[in-house]
């Protein structure tokens, strides 16, 4: 079950119910996924092949699954120290405000699944996402609207959501069976009005950063995207009752503790297995789910990447991958590493 996560903002309560559905219904884990959302894996079901009722009942309580209609088309990436370490502007919010106004719009509901939507707080690390639409911070006060890689007027930044918002109805109306902004005959210049850039802004290297932040923040990074019990133990700690949980689409999790972060939590997150250092291996080597999560696969992708975080590896980003399908592969520069196909 994937549970969209609109910029990867979770309360500690939200958090507490994924964790506790997991915990009661399914192996226990919390799987984060490359647009900041989460997965639950190994769920019954019933005779009727649905999930048990309760199950919704838990995470709708929390504040997951706003929108039934909409839960597909709710994708949503944005940077996840926006306010907490560097970037041009503060875009904590826009995310939020931007999955109610798309909730509100019922002629959005059947959006392609795979349309992505951006807020990058300048930074440049959402930007490198291939978003299908995109509002990137120029200023405090400004962003660029970007459509696939063809750049836009400038808005102001309160008003992103809404320019979005607009992008996305032209995208459904000129759709036509295609999936992403890039695929329309003029690479999604048709939702533009006025003059249109051919290539995205600059913006510096973005780099994510582990360990403690300003403002006493903190953040890890999940081996192959898998939260445990025991992580999740510590992260909970961590956040407090009051905090927020940023899950980012590279797999990590940025806590915001309130009140404050209780003494020794980042040690205590090291301690689960969580990466709290830059120089980590794990912060290039990801894997799809593999054997036996998925039955496509031809191997133990999760073992592989084991291995290769153990020993000197290729070099660059390594994505372990069961079959050619390639899922969850980063979106940056890579080597595949494939174990092979069952077909
Ligand atoms: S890449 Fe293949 S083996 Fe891996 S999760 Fe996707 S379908 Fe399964």
């Amino acid at each position: 079950m994937r549970l969209r996560v609109p910029g990867g903002v979770l309360t500690s309560a939200m958090f507490a119910a994924l964790r506790s559905v997991s915990d009661e219904f399914g192996d226990g884990r919390i799987h984060l996924t490359s647009r900041a959302n989460a997965q639950l894996r190994s769920l019954p079901t019933g005779m009727d092949s649905h999930l048990p009722g309760r199950l919704f009942e838990v995470l709708r309580t929390a504040g997951f699954l706003p929108s039934p209609s909409h839960e597909r088309v709710r994708n949503i990436v944005c940077s996840p120290l926006s306010g907490i370490a560097g970037g041009r502007a503060d875009v904590r919010g826009l995310a939020g405000a931007l999955d109610r106004a798309l909730c509100a719009a019922p002629e959005l509901a059947d959006l392609p699944g795979r349309f992505l939507f951006g807020i990058d707080d300048g930074r440049g690390d959402v930007a490198k996402m291939g978003c299908d639409v995109l509002a990137l911070a120029e200023a405090p006060g400004c962003a660029r609207i970007i459509v696939g890689d063809l750049a836009g007027p400038a808005v102001p930044l309160h008003a992103a959501p809404g320019a979005l918002v607009a992008l996305a109805r032209r995208f459904a109306a000129a759709a036509d069976g295609h999936w992403r902004a890039r695929e329309l005959p003029l690479r999604g210049g048709e939702l533009l009005d006025g003059p249109v850039t051919a290539t995205l802004p600059d913006t510096p290297a973005p780099t994510m950063v582990y360990g403690a932040l300003p403002g006493g923040a903190l953040s890890v990074l999940a081996p192959m995207g898998v939260l445990t019990p025991e992580h999740g133990d510590a992260l909970a700690a961590a956040a407090g009752t009051d905090g927020t949980l940023i899950i980012t689409p590279w797999r990590g999790v940025v806590v915001v503790p309130q009140p404050a972060p209780p003494r020794g939590a980042l040690a205590r997150l090291a301690g689960t297995g969580l990466v709290t250092t830059n120089d980590s291996p794990w912060t290039r080597i990801t894997a799809c789910i593999g054997a036996p999560g998925c039955a496509k696969s031809a191997g133990d992708t999760h073992a592989a990447a084991r291995a290769a975080a153990s020993g000197p590896g290729p070099p660059g980003h390594v994505h372990v991958v069961g079959c050619s399908r390639a899922c969850g592969a980063p979106h940056s520069p890579h080597t595949l590493l494939e174990l092979g196909s069952k077909r």
